[in-house]
C-alpha cells in the first residue's frame, strides 16, 4: 500500500492498459529499491490541458505520453527541448522544479536499439515504411546519424510533407516512393542496408499481414527493423530470417527509449538488464 511518499511517474494515453513500459519502469525501480510507481494515467483528449497540469498538482516527477498525445501535449507543458520539438512529438515529461520540461527519447531509444543489434545507420541507405508518429522520430534519428532516407507511405501526402519538415531541418534530400510500387520498392531495397517498418501493420490482432506489398522481394545484405512489438515475432520479420536478412524486433527501441526516461526522471543509469528481462517475460506472457 503506498504510503503517500512514493515517488511518482506515469504513462498519459487514450487508452492506455497493459502496458510493457508500466511493467519494465516498475521492475527497475523495484530492482533499485526506489520507492517509486508507474501509474496507467488515461486522459481523454479533451482534458489533455487539465491532465498535464495535474501531474504537477499530484506530485509526478514525470511521465511518459503516448498516443494520441504525443504532439498535443507540447502546448501544456512550460518547456520543450530542441529535439522534441524538431521531431514533432513528446514522449517524455520531466517536472523539474515545477516546471514540466517536455522532452523525445524516441530517436535515441530507436538509435540504441539499431546499434545494439550491430547496425550501424552512420552513412546508410535505409528504406522507411509509414509517415506517422513513429517515423518522425525513426527519420529524425537516421538523417541526424547521415543516412540517406527512402520514405514510402499508404497516403502520398502525408509522406511528401513529412519529407519536406525534414529535408528543411537537415538540408538533407529524401526519397518518396508510391505505395502500390513493387519494383520500385524492391529496387530501393537492393540498394539499402536498412528496412524500418513505423506502420502498425503486422500488429495483434492482425498478425498474418505484412506492411510489405506482395511481390516485394527481401535480400540477406538487409537489417530489418520492425517498430512492432505486439507480436514480438511480426510476419515481416519471419520474411526477413527466410530471406537470410537480419531480424530486429521493436522491443529494442521500447527498451532504450524507456531508459533514456528512466535516468532522465532519476539521475540514475538504467538497469538494462532487468528491464529487458522484464519486457522479454511481459512480452512472452501476450
Ligand atoms: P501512426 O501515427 O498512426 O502512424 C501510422 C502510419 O502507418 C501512418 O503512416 C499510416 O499511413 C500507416 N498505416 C497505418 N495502417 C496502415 C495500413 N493498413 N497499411 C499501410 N499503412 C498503414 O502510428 P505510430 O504512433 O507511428 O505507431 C506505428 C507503430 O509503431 C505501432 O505499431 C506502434 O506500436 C509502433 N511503435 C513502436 C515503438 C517502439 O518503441 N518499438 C515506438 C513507437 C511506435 P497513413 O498516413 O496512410 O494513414
Amino acid at each position: 500500500m503506498e504510503q503517500g511518499t512514493t515517488t511518482r511517474v506515469g504513462l498519459m494515453g487514450w487508452p492506455v492498459r497493459h502496458s510493457l513500459s508500466a511493467v519494465m519502469h516498475q521492475a527497475a525501480f523495484d530492482a533499485l529499491g526506489l520507492d517509486w510507481a508507474y501509474l496507467l494515467l488515461p486522459v481523454a483528449p479533451e482534458r489533455l490541458g487539465d491532465g498535464t497540469r495535474g501531474l504537477r498538482g499530484l506530485g509526478f516527477v514525470g511521465a511518459n505520453v503516448t498516443v494520441p498525445h504525443k504532439e498535443a501535449v507540447m502546448r501544456h507543458l512550460d518547456e520543450v527541448t530542441m529535439e522534441a520539438r524538431a521531431i514533432g512529438a513528446v514522449n517524455t515529461i520531466v517536472v523539474r522544479e515545477g516546471r514540466m520540461v517536455g522532452t523525445n527519447t524516441d530517436a535515441l531509444g530507436f538509435l540504441r536499439g539499431l546499434r545494439e543489434a550491430g547496425v550501424e545507420p552512420r552513412g546508410a541507405r535505409a528504406v522507411v515504411l509509414g509517415a506517422g508518429g513513429a517515423a518522425r522520430a525513426v527519420l529524425y534519428a537516421l538523417l541526424a546519424a547521415g543516412a540517406q532516407v527512402t520514405l514510402v507511405n499508404r497516403t502520398s501526402a502525408r509522406a511528401a510533407a513529412l519529407a519536406r519538415r525534414f529535408e528543411g531541418l537537415f538540408q538533407a534530400k529524401i526519397r518518396l516512393l508510391g505505395p502500390g510500387s513493387a519494383g520500385g520498392l524492391t529496387q530501393a531495397l537492393g540498394q539499402a542496408t536498412l528496412l524500418v517498418n513505423t506502420t502498425p501493420v503486422g500488429m495483434t490482432p492482425h498478425v498474418d499481414r505484412s506492411p510489405l506489398p506482395a511481390g516485394v522481394r527481401l535480400g540477406s545484405h538487409l537489417a530489418v527493423n520492425d517498430l512492432v512489438y505486439n507480436p514480438r515475432r511480426t510476419r515481416l520479420l519471419d520474411a526477413a530470417r527466410v530471406a537470410g536478412a537480419t531480424p530486429i524486433d521493436g522491443l529494442g527501441m521500447l527498451l532504450h527509449q524507456g531508459a533514456a526516461a528512466f535516468s532522465l526522471w532519476t539521475g540514475r543509469p538504467a538497469p538494462l538488464d532487468i528491464m529487458r528481462a522484464a519486457l522479454d517475460a511481459a512480452s512472452r506472457e501476450r
